[in-house]
């Protein structure tokens, strides 16, 4: 006899998202954490490293008020202060999926490790459970890596990082994606020299390149330094001293931070007992997220996909559905939206330029607004932005890539138009709001529409009137 009709296991972004719904639609649901609910994102992730980004705002904003007229002052930063101030932004998301507060929704909490003992079967502590449907949902963790000495000399990644309580003197950042860049620059602000070393010539290899140099020159100019297009020959340790030897420098700094990348976790799962294949890249599920066992699923980071919490929850919804209703729905997309939360933020939806010219050749055009042609990043000072649009000729939104202040909350425009087939041309007609960021999008349709035009059949038209019209 089942105990229940699917068991979640893993109550990070996956997790919860999957087993409300689960229960919503009239499951008999447990939820299985081996520590408390709330996942990377709550404890070591989003969460943490978005509250450390807005201490170290107000920080910078100390630091630079002069701009404003107003007179500036160096901060005074005691990191284990502001450390505090980040814990008790995790206690209050925290309060909203405590297991009281699942238990609410119709979802049963289990705490305990989970391995498999057979395809229906887990051990969850001294307790075994049965279910008819399992989703997997058990998230990444640091990759460790393979630089020699680097094991050795001791570092922390992003799991220790929110429990420093002391601000490093010197900063050194191995790393420049997504978590080296956002932490790098927080550091830099908080009062850390901070150093970055990357094997490839720039940061964010995921974003568009004029996107990724844009952030570069305001990370170089606030005084992080670069050390980009090397490999990392040694990292070693004296005493509180890290060494690390890249190309023909030697950098010392005093606290060592790893951000190369995270790896699925599908240890102690014991998934071979339960038949699911998986690998290094994880475990491996078809478009409706179903394992090599059709009534076991998995969704997030655990399936070596994008590793975001919006496209781990998405997944979630997606599995439940799949899992527990008739018919089914793809829980796959080729473009992931991401943001990284930088100041300005860096985001991204569809096809970078390259992408799009390698997939449509020679109809792929380009329409760029740089900030200083957008009024409300005039008035805050916020200048080194752009908006990047990547189409066809036709108007069809191929990408959009913005730095701003603004840009993970401008992205979603853009989202929609290609989710719904949307084309520039509908932006161009779309009344938005000045002054705004997102009017900036508004004017880039705007200017790429005339600019048609009048290189159309409309341009012949519009020059013979005039003539007419002496
Ligand atoms: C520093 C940092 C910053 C980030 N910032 C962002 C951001 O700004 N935006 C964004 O979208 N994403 C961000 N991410 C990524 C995001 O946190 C992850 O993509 C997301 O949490 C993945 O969700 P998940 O459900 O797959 O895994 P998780 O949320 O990690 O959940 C997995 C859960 O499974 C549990 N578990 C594991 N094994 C077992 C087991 N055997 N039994 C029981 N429980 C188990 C774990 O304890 C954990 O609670 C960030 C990540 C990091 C590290």
């Amino acid at each position: 006899v089942n105990d229940y009709d699917l068991v979640v296991i893993g109550a990070g972004s996956g997790g919860l998202s999957a087993a409300p719904l689960a229960a919503k639609l009239g499951a008999r649901v447990a939820l299985v954490e081996r520590y408390k609910p709330g996942g990377d994102c709550l404890y070591t992730g989003c969460v943490p490293s978005k509250a450390l980004i807005k201490a170290a705002k107000v920080a910078h904003e100390m630091r630079t008020a002069e701009t404003f007229g107003i007179e500036a002052h160096e901060p005074v930063v005691d990191l284990r202060r502001v450390m505090a101030h980040v814990h008790e932004v995790i206690g209050r998301v925290y309060e909203y999926e405590t297991p009281e507060a699942l238990a609410k929704k119709g979802v049963e909490v289990i705490l305990g490790g989970a391995s498999f003992v057979d395809p229906h079967t887990i051990d969850v502590g001294d307790r075994q459970v049965r279910a008819k449907r399992f989703l997997i949902a058990t998230g990444s963790r640091a990759a460790v890596p393979t630089i020699p000495g680097v094991r050795e000399s001791g570092y922390i990644t992003y799991d220790e990082l929110f429990h420093l309580a002391r601000l490093p003197e010197h900063l050194l950042i191995i790393g420049a994606g997504p978590i080296g860049v956002e932490m790098a620059q927080a550091f830099r602000r908080l009062g850390s020299r901070v150093t970055m070393f990357q094997r490839s010539r720039r940061l964010l290899g995921m974003a568009d390149a004029d996107c990724s140099a844009a952030i570069a020159r305001v990370m170089e100019s606030e005084g992080v330094v670069f050390h980009f297009g090397a490999e990392i020959g040694r990292v070693s340790r004296a005493g509180m001293t890290y060494t690390v030897e890249s190309g023909r420098d030697i950098i010392e700094g005093d606290q060592l931070l790893v951000a190369t990348g995270r790896v699925p976790n599908v240890e102690g799962l014991d998934l071979e007992k339960a038949g699911v294949v998986h690998g290094a890249g994880g475990i491996q599920v078809d478009s409706r997220l179903r394992t090599s066992q059709p009534h076991i699923y998995a969704c997030g980071d655990v399936t070596g996909g994008p590793q975001f919490t919006h496209y781990a929850g998405m997944q979630g919804y997606v599995a439940v559905r799949n899992a527990l209703l008739p018919g089914s729905s793809s829980g796959h997309m080729d473009h992931v939206p991401w943001t990284i939360f930088t100041d300005p933020e860096v985001a991204r939806a569809g096809m970078t330029e390259e992408e799009a010219r390698q997939r449509h050749g020679a109809d792929v055009r380009v329409t760029i607004r740089e900030n200083v042609h957008i009024d409300r990043a005039q008035t805050d000072e916020d200048l080194h932005g752009l908006v990047k649009i990547v189409h066809r000729s036709s108007g069809e939104i191929l990408g959009a890539h913005i730095v701003s202040a603004r840009a993970g909350e401008m992205i979603h425009e853009f989202v929609l138009a290609m989710e719904q087939k949307l084309k520039l041309g509908d932006i161009a007609e779309t009344m938005h709001v000045y002054p705004t960021y997102g009017i900036g999008a508004q004017q880039a349709a705007v200017s790429w529409r005339v600019d048609s035009l009048l290189e159309g059949l409309g341009g012949r038209l519009i020059a013979a009137a005039r003539k007419l019209a002496g």
